[in-house]
């Protein structure tokens, strides 16, 4: 079944390619590295892509956790239909012409590796911590909920400080500078559960974050 996900590597190909073969409509930057020093790539598509940033934008994360792998397949399935599409639905069209879509397809690349690679219940990235274990909860690692947890090698770990770690520094930075972001989706694979982007007390973030 392992065979049957891409790699990292193999994702930042397919959209390194998707750039080449269509340069108005896909453009590949790196939005920062993580401790591995791989590249963390954002992917933007919209129809005359170099005015992406005068359209309203969905920004989508997948695989922040790394064992929740669907979230890099989705992003290439969205690629991939929008690839395959383009030239023929014209609602497709309309809504590229209108509107950009942000990917960040691996938000966690060293952690997806280690679970693809060595231990596919891995969750965390894969900063070396003070007491010799290894990661931090990305997802417990940003300001809102943010809460501190001195047990380094809990799975829930959220780090020193909010956006301690470059992986969701990169996120942040990236969301800084696209104010054209109107909505963001971040894909997990636990849960069954749609959680809205509504104002919630503290302790109801605790209670949800999965
Ligand atoms: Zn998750």
């Amino acid at each position: 079944m392992r065979q049957q996900y891409s790699s990292y590597e193999e994702c930042v190909t397919f959209f390194k390619n998707a750039q080449k073969t269509n340069p108005n409509l896909f453009k590949v930057e790196s939005i920062g590295k993580t401790w591995e020093e791989r590249d963390i790539i954002g992917v933007t598509i919209s129809k005359n892509v170099t005015s992406h940033l005068e359209k309203p934008a969905l920004l989508y994360t997948g695989t922040i956790h790394a064992r929740e792998w669907i979230g890099i397949e989705l992003s290439l399935s969205f690629a991939k239909y929008i690839l395959e599409h383009i030239d023929y639905e014209p609602i497709l069209n309309d809504i590229l012409d209108k509107s950009t879509l942000y990917m960040v397809p691996c938000a966690n690349p060293d952690g997806f590796e280690f679970s693809r690679n060595h231990f596919s219940f891995w969750r965390k990235n894969r900063r070396k911590n003070l007491d010799g274990s290894y990661g931090v909860d990305l997802n417990r690692n940003f300001e809102v909920g943010f809460t501190k947890n001195n047990n380094m090698s809990s799975n829930v770990y959220s780090g020193i400080e909010p956006f301690s770690e470059p992986e969701t520094a990169a996120l942040r930075d990236f969301a800084l500078s696209h104010k054209n972001i109107t909505i963001a989706l971040d894909y997990h694979s636990q849960g069954n559960v749609f959680f809205q982007p509504i104002i919630l007390s503290t302790k109801m973030q605790r209670m949800l974050l999965i």
